[in-house]
């Protein structure tokens, strides 16, 4: 279920938007203040970020800026709310960083409308559709995954891994980005663990070729084209 955190300071908008969001099968988290948000990030990133402008203390604005200059935030998709709806707010929230834009009065359908496209757009792992690389295909629906038509057998953190890094592909992702967005709240959750499943993934997919990448110092990659292995590179096979 997709989690959507609503930073909105009047609880009676607030409130409609959570009904609405868990009649549709989201799971909201309300922050009421830009201190609230940041709390409820910091313990674990949602799938979307629903934004309001004008907030007690700091603006909309300058939480979607400093989200999006955070390497651990900036690929959470955000849509401002705002009752500002002329055309230089739209720019100044655009520039932002912020994926789409909703001016108040809006109808929640339209809402809805608008955070399942970016979602779509963002995370097409959360679409359900079928996710292939190359000769690797992902199922979601049927939680299959295949390499030249032969069945690959995963476990179900392994497949939720491989299923974050095909909607991903070829993006570096920390192990704290792999916990957030694969575990979901990894507070109590080593880095260390992240290692363990992505061993077990290579190894379940070492017909598929070495398409996990370590990139040193950074984290891991899927790629379908694995660098070459020359001195000086920045990417090498993990020896685990
Ligand atoms: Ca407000």
């Amino acid at each position: 279920m997709p989690s959507v955190l609503v930073v909105e300071d009047e609880s009676s908008i607030a409130e409609l938007i959570a009904v609405n969001l868990r009649h549709n099968g989201f799971r909201p988290i309300w922050a009421m203040d830009s201190v609230t948000a940041q709390k409820d990030l910091d313990a674990s990133l949602p799938d979307l970020i629903l934004l309001d402008w004008m907030l007690p203390g700091e603006s909309g604005l300058t939480l979607a800026k400093r989200w999006r200059a955070d390497p651990r935030t900036h690929a959470v998709p955000i849509i401002m709310l705002t009752a500002r709806g002329d055309e230089a707010d739209r720019v100044a929230g655009l520039d932002a960083g912020a994926d789409d834009y909703i001016a108040k009065p809006f109808s929640t359908k339209e809402l809805l409308a608008r955070i399942r496209a970016v979602l779509r757009r963002r995370t097409p792992e959360q679409a359900g559709e079928v996710l292939a690389m190359g000769a690797l295909v992902l199922d979601p629906t049927t939680h299959r995954v295949s390499f030249e038509d032969r069945p690959l057998k995963l476990g179900p953190t392994e497949f939720k891994l491989l299923h974050y890094f095909m909607g991903h592909a070829e993006r570096v992702h920390s192990r704290s980005q792999l916990l957030d967005k694969v575990w979901g709240d990894h507070v109590y959750i080593e880095e260390r663990t992240v290692d363990v499943h992505v061993k077990r993934l290579r190894e379940a997919m070492a017909q598929a070729g070495t398409m996990v990448e370590t990139v040193r110092g950074a984290g891991y990659r899927l790629t379908i084209t694995p660098a070459p292995v020359a001195a000086g590179a920045t990417t090498e096979k993990i020896r685990t």
